[in-house]
């Protein structure tokens, strides 16, 4: 296992963790700055920050600081309740992939999706089973136009607590019987992006980290459980703060042979963006040489 004490060079910062500074909405121009100034060298941006900074802006500022991205957030969504939603998610995941490819990143974030219409409050059906298997065509289709961009995708299984609303693929059990149907020579196109919030309660995770050996593991997400959670969606907590024994699941993961980025993802309403962030980068990195 890769000894992290020392320095921060398999720090990858998710952007999300630093959309808010001190409660106040953060420009990714100025989230990737902060990071270069750092020494921070990967970072992983959302798809409606680099929209509103503007691709080709992004795209030129990443490679004038040399950084990598160890992943772009996120493509997936894939259930609908008609014909015109699911082309809508078809075409919108299509951008993505080319977004991706335009930044260079080592892969694309796929969050599957649940039920029609229950993000936004209102599921238009209760079929779970139905949406899994829109989910099953959504990647299989998008996966022949994701290879001829070689851009990876990596199925980001989510806790079961968003079951409803963000993705009904689960488990990395789920997510790896969806990669070994789609792509059963293992091409290298299509694996997983394991989060520590969302698996580490999984009695199979060490098992199924090995069923997905070094092929499937393309990107390692970190944070931490909060005892108490007080929001499903915007409370993680900070590498250190929590339950998860990350160093553990990182032990697993590069026991396959990952040698990537660790990329930090908080999403944190309540303690985290209310700080400065130029805090929470220095917190990150102290974090990540003694909790990661
Ligand atoms: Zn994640």
């Amino acid at each position: 296992m890769r000894d992290f004490s020392q320095d921060h060079r398999w720090l990858s910062i998710n952007t999300a963790t630093l959309r808010k500074s001190r409660g106040e909405d953060l420009p990714l121009p100025e989230i990737l700055d902060a990071c270069a100034r750092l020494g921070i060298r990967a970072v992983s941006p959302w798809r409606d920050q680099v929209s509103a900074a503007g691709l080709s802006n992004v795209s030129k500022q990443v490679r004038s600081l040399g950084l990598e991205l160890s992943g772009y957030c996120r493509g997936g969504m894939f259930p609908a309740a008609g014909a015109a939603g699911l082309k809508a998610a078809r075409d919108d995941n299509r951008r993505a992939v080319d977004e991706a490819a335009e930044l260079r990143a080592a892969c694309l974030v796929l969050v599957a999706g649940g039920l029609p219409g229950a993000l936004q409050g209102k599921a238009a059906h209760k079929d779970i089973a139905l949406s899994r298997s829109q989910v099953r065509d959504g990647i299989a289709e998008l996966l022949d136009y994701a290879k001829q961009a070689r851009m990876p995708l990596a199925i980001e299984p989510l806790h079961p607590m968003y079951a409803a609303d963000r993705a009904c693929v689960n488990t990395m059990e789920q997510a790896l019987d969806l990669c070994d149907e789609l792509d059963p020579k293992r091409s290298g196109a299509l694996g997983l992006a394991v989060d520590v919030y969302h698996v580490w309660w999984d009695p199979k995770l060490q098992q199924q980290i090995e069923r997905a050996g070094q092929d499937r593991l393309l990107a390692f997400h970190v944070c931490d459980w909060l005892t108490p959670t007080t929001d499903l969606l915007n409370d993680r907590g900070m590498m250190g703060d929590g339950v998860i024994d990350i160093p553990r699941i990182r032990g697993w993961i590069e026991a396959q042979g990952f040698a990537g980025y660790s990329e930090v993802e908080i999403f944190s309403t309540g303690s985290w963006w209310k700080k400065p962030h130029e805090q929470v980068l220095e917190t990150c990195i102290a974090r990540h040489k003694s909790a990661v």
